[in-house]
């Protein structure tokens, strides 16, 4: 019977390696996963600023409009387009019906 005789030197090779590696790479991917964090940051700073200046400014006070429904009343149920600063800010108007 042929007995093969394993060096141990080459057992260790694939821990060794593998952990060499993982040494070797982890700062990069340290600096991947926070670059990809950091976009991600920008992009949606970015998004939230394209919505803010989407929307429309109200022209009483200058502050933010927003759409909603009336809830109550003779409208019930109609759209409308409301400063957000309401109740300091009344301006509102009817969005037609669609
Ligand atoms: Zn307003």
């Amino acid at each position: 019977m042929e007995r093969t005789l394993v060096d141990p030197l080459s057992l260790l090779a694939g821990p060794v390696l593998a952990y060499w590696w993982a040494i070797a790479l982890e700062p990069s991917w340290h600096t991947h996963a926070a670059h990809v964090e950091h976009v991600r940051a920008l992009r949606a700073g970015r998004e939230r600023a394209e919505a803010a200046l989407r929307q429309p400014a109200c022209p009483h006070c200058g502050g933010t409009l927003d759409e909603y429904v009336y809830k109550t009343g003779v409208h019930i149920g109609q759209a409308f387009q409301g400063c957000t600063r309401f109740p300091a800010c009344r301006y509102r108007v009817d969005l037609p019906a669609r």
